[in-house]
Formats: structure tokens, C-alpha cells, sequence
């Protein structure tokens, strides 16, 4: 899989039995629907968020990006309840895409509803 922002090779991750696609070179994450239902019961599973935050900072300006399994355009999305993490999302597959440092960012109290949100949105 090429990454949905920078276009480089995404590598696969496993933590526990949930395994994700993290970029070689701006280690953005990519998840699958089912793969951020998983999270919900797993503690540390940043751990496979290990990408710079300031490199996902500037990661995250790059907007109009494209599902890398659907190749539509993904839906660029801000958690209200974390200002600081925004995210892409597929309206065909429900796939997310986060920039370093946005999964740990998201691992806080505020996770569960997070999660809840996306799954109603
Ligand atoms: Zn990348
Ligand atoms: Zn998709």
C-alpha cells in the first residue's frame, strides 16, 4: 500500500492482533474500520503511533488526500473534543487515515467517544 499522503510504502504493524499500515517515511497510520473498533479495547496501542509529532503536524496540512484502497477523495474531519487532532476519513470504506502522533493524541479519556463518534458519522 502507498501512503495516502506522501506516497511512500506503507509498512505493516501489528499490535496484539490488530495490525495497521504505517508509512516508511512520514509514518502516517492508516486503519481500517475494524481496526479502530479493535483499538477500543486496547491499552498501548499507540505504541504503534511512533511517528514525530511535527513531522504529523505538517503531514496534517496536506489535506485532499485519496483512499488508498477506494481511491476516492477522503472527508478531512476535526475531533471537538481534541481540536488539535484532525483526521481523514473514506466515505466508502469507512477507513481512517491519522498523522504521527494523532493516535496518541486520540488515547486519552475522550477515546471512547471519539470512536463513538466515528462510528455515527
Ligand atoms: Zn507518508
Ligand atoms: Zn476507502
Amino acid at each position: 500500500m502507498q501512503c495516502a499522503k506522501c506516497g511512500s510504502l506503507m509498512e505493516k504493524v501489528l499490535y496484539e492482533s490488530i495490525e495497521a499500515d504505517r508509512c516508511l517515511e512520514c509514518k502516517g497510520l492508516w486503519l481500517d474500520a475494524k481496526v479502530v473498533q479493535a483499538l477500543i479495547h486496547m491499552q498501548g496501542s499507540e505504541l504503534v503511533d511512533s511517528g514525530d509529532r511535527s513531522i504529523g503536524k505538517l503531514m496534517n496540512e496536506k489535506r485532499e488526500i485519496y483512499c488508498p484502497l477506494c481511491g476516492v477523495l477522503m472527508n478531512h474531519l476535526a475531533d471537538p473534543d481534541n481540536p488539535d487532532v484532525e483526521y481523514e476519513k473514506c466515505p466508502s470504506c469507512n477507513g481512517m487515515f491519522l498523522d504521527a502522533g494523532e493516535l496518541s493524541s486520540l488515547k486519552g479519556e475522550s477515546f471512547l467517544n471519539f470512536v463513538k463518534k466515528f462510528k455515527e458519522n
